[in-house]
């Protein structure tokens, strides 16, 4: 099996009614671009930023940080690169920046409220980016969003830095696409206002899961809410995409259930866009992609949206997809 699967390395993923979908890296840092060449990879659909910044004594500098986004860049050949930008905070104290203690730190000061809230850690950042965007296809988003003020001022400081930059004459990509993880289900509620803004949407599961089910997702007494095939999560998921559909743009996901094979035949179904995951589940899943029919599986997807459990889901997907374990 896993030899058939390394002759998908050079291989597209395509449905066998012809749909083609991206399925590509999540990276953790510059080192993990060995593996990457190596995966099959169709691009970065993640870059934790957050590398960068942990175990750090002080914070990276703009130039620093120019390097490892180049690196990136230049390791893809062509194809997009999207890179979160810092989700430190919380449960992670880090070197330069005292952040104070929380007694919730997941429902705490963490990622772009910690970059809004100190525009002076993020600007550097978006710099860095802006400058690296001349090397390849970059796409930026930001972690954490719950509303749609939050955003816009992000987009709005991304634009500050981009004229400054400008006005400096140093060259910045025309084409830089401007996204947000959907990890918090405020913003799912709003997807469809939310759509109108975005060129695209990153659901990240890890997080969304632990706040539709207020289950902390590293806690094991309560780890049998941790769901990903659950109903509810499903029509979380739906409603995102059909929201970012109706207005012309794309939707990736980049948590964990993006490589779990009994979500695939769910997410294909629904419309996902692009599957972001580690490099080594990549040929697993772009195998099992190019063996279904995305029409074929609609009458699972109805079913499953009407499920009231997880379990009940899961033998539904067993029932439909046989090859899928
Ligand atoms: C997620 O929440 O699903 C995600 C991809 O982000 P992280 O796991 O880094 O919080
Ligand atoms: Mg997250």
């Amino acid at each position: 099996e896993q030899a058939a699967w390394g002759a998908l390395r050079n291989e597209q993923t395509v449905s066998t009614d012809g749909r083609h979908f991206q399925v590509v890296a999540n990276v953790g840092t510059t080192a993990d671009m060995t593996d990457y060449q190596q995966s099959g990879a169709e691009g970065i659909g993640l870059v934790r930023s957050e590398f960068l910044y942990v175990n750090q004594s002080k914070l990276p500098t703009e130039e620093q940080q120019l390097q490892a986004y180049k690196r990136f860049l230049t390791g893809v050949h062509e194809q997009r690169v999207v890179v979160r930008t810092m989700d430190i905070g919380g449960d992670k104290q880090i070197g330069g920046l005292s952040l104070p203690h929380e007694d919730n730190p997941f429902l705490g000061f963490r990622a772009i409220r910690i970059g809004l809230a100190r525009p002076e850690t993020l600007r550097p950042q978006l710099r860095a980016l802006l400058r690296a965007s001349v090397y390849g296809r970059l796409a930026i988003m930001f972690p954490m969003i719950a509303t749609v003020e939050e955003f816009k001022r992000a987009r709005e400081i991304l634009d500050e830095e981009k004229r400054k930059l400008r006005e400096e004459n140093v060259p910045v990509a025309s084409n830089i696409e401007v996204g947000m993880m959907l990890e918090i289900p405020s913003a799912a509620v709003m997807a469809d206002v939310f759509a109108r803004d975005v060129d695209f949407f990153s659901i990240g599961s890890n997080d969304l899961i632990q706040y539709l089910f207020a289950a902390d997702r590293g806690n094991r007494n309560v780890s049998y809410l941790y769901q990903e095939l659950h109903p509810a999560v499903l029509r979380t998921v739906k409603k995102v995409i059909d929201a970012a559909h109706a207005e012309g743009k794309w939707v990736s996901m980049c948590g964990e259930m993006a490589s779990n094979p009994l979500a695939t035949p769910l997410l294909m179904g629904m419309g996902l866009d692009e599957f972001s995951m580690n490099g080594s589940s990549i040929l697993h899943i772009r195998s099992l992609i190019n063996s279904l029919n995305t029409r074929q599986l609609q009458p699972l997807i109805h079913k499953a949206l009407r499920a009231s459990s997880a379990q009940e889901v899961q033998q539904l997907v067993k029932r439909y997809v046989p090859k899928v374990d």
